[in-house]
């Protein structure tokens, strides 16, 4: 089977609220027009796969059972929704904040591509025809350093990152949308072109 095309998906301030660091389910809330998104990447047949740094894990604030159960009412807001997600990839590490093993320099943290690249050996993805939307210019970074297409949304951190900070950004975008769905409607247009 042929490499699929996969949207890339920041949680915190790209698929839901950004509210700071989400230390129990009932802080994660999906932006109004996300579930609409995810559905319309399910219709399309584009793998939808959440990349997404949870420091809040090696910074000490909350334990990796309750990033699990946070993740897991994500699956299940979507679900009731009538949306699915074809993976979550995690970082919880941290380089500098906490106690090892989450203290470590490692390959995964956004700005580095490591979820990506584990994401598409694991779900036999096309990096190269990929699509990666967040709020922030790390993850611009980390699918431009495996010749992903980015998009910058206008939601979370995005509008004050686009607005006030763009001319300190290492990596431009290739799009920027209002939202997720925005930018999934301009993935999968750019697929089809
Ligand atoms: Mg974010
Ligand atoms: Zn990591």
């Amino acid at each position: 089977m042929a490499p699929r095309a996969a949207v890339f998906i920041d949680r915190d301030g790209t698929l839901t609220e950004e509210v700071g660091y989400v230390n129990h389910p009932r802080r994660l809330r999906l932006l109004p027009r996300s579930a609409q998104a995810i559905r319309r990447l399910n219709a399309a047949g584009v793998a939808a796969v959440v990349v997404t740094n949870q420091s809040g894990v090696a910074r000490g604030y909350f334990s990796e059972e309750v990033l699990t159960a946070v993740n897991a009412s994500l699956v299940a807001q979507l679900k009731d929704e009538g949306a699915h997600l074809d993976g979550i990839y995690v970082c919880p590490h941290h380089p500098t904040e906490g106690a090892p093993p989450y203290r470590m320099i490692c390959d995964c943290r956004k700005p580095s591509p490591g979820l990506l690249r584990r994401a598409a050996s694991e779900l036999g993805l096309d990096l190269a025809g990929s699509t990666l939307v967040g709020d922030k210019p790390s993850d611009l970074v980390a699918a431009g350093a495996v010749g992903a297409r980015s998009v910058l949304v206008l939601t979370g951190y995005g509008l004050g990152e686009w607005e006030f900070r763009r001319d300190a950004f290492p990596q431009r975008p290739d799009h920027v949308a209002q939202d997720l769905l925005d930018a999934v409607e301009w993935a999968i247009g750019r697929r089809s072109a």
